[in-house]
């Protein structure tokens, strides 16, 4: 299995160093990730000035890997149109210290890593984990890595991806596998607004998350049961239900003369 690891936390990240070595042992590893932390970049990608990368190592493996000055979505890119030389067999985004669940999905680096190896048409998952504070994450890799056998024995349909949140739990105290849609849990957006040293207004944006609970069967709800959760999404972003909704509404091209 030839596997391309990216994330967005940075090359020097425990979790990406963790991921690295659970796929080792049975796996061709290439790692192509930011050279410091780009989390809630979303998918966004560098056309504006020069790309880099820089041949780098990860500790204790023999993976050949790459410290670029792009965004998770512009490694996977490098990776896929140069730095590998053939295209990997699948996309491994993460391990991400803390959840992307609900809300997050739209904010996170750590998906856009996997949704860009979706749209070069090769299997991806982006892996999380459910804590901010001391993350162990031998169980998170390890599932990764059963998850990865399962898709290259299974296969994934075109244009989706699996998001994977597991709980910062010893393996035996994690309560199962739930197969999950995405849940609404959102952070609460503050502004905090300041004075630099120079009499100047600056502003921090910050946030925690908000208190409701999600809905049976979301991502959130099946983390706080102490479940793996595994979201699979796609990246057709159409809304059916508000395709339904908007034919009804009388839209017509302005200034056209009505067909007689
Ligand atoms: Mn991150």
């Amino acid at each position: 299995m030839r596997v391309l690891i990216t994330n967005d936390d940075g090359i020097g990240s425990p979790g990406l160093a963790a991921l690295v070595h659970a796929f080792d042992a049975a796996s061709e590893v290439y790692v192509v990730a930011p050279e410091h932390e780009r989390s809630a970049t979303g998918h966004a990608i560098t056309l504006h000035k020069p790309l880099r990368a820089h041949p780098s190592g990860i500790a204790g493996s023999a993976a050949q890997a790459w410290a670029t000055n792009g965004t998770p979505a512009d490694c996977v890119a490098l990776g896929m149109l140069d730095l590998l030389g053939s295209r990997p067999d699948i996309v491994v985004s993460g391990i991400n210290v803390g959840p992307n669940m609900g809300r997050d999905l739209t904010y996170s680096g750590t998906v856009s890593g996997a949704m860009e190896g979706a749209i070069f048409g090769v299997p991806s998952i982006a892996v999380s984990i459910g804590s901010f504070r001391n993350p162990v994450f031998t169980t998170a890799a390890q599932f990764a890595v059963d998850l990865a056998q399962a898709i290259i024995r299974y296969g994934l349909p075109e244009d989706t991806l699996l998001n994977v949140n597991v709980p910062n739990l010893p393996g035996p105290q994690i309560a199962g596998v739930a197969i999950t849609r995405q849940g609404t849990k959102r952070y609460i957006s503050r502004l905090e607004k300041r004075t630099d040293p120079r009499g100047r207004t600056y502003y921090w944006l910050t946030g925690e998350p908000a208190p409701q609970m999600d809905d049976e069967g979301t991502d959130s709800w099946a983390l706080a049961r102490g479940q793996i959760s595994v979201t699979p999404i796609g990246l057709d972003l159409t809304s059916e239900r508000l395709r339904e909704v908007i034919a009804r509404w009388p839209l017509a091209v302005p200034f056209e003369t009505p067909h007689q």
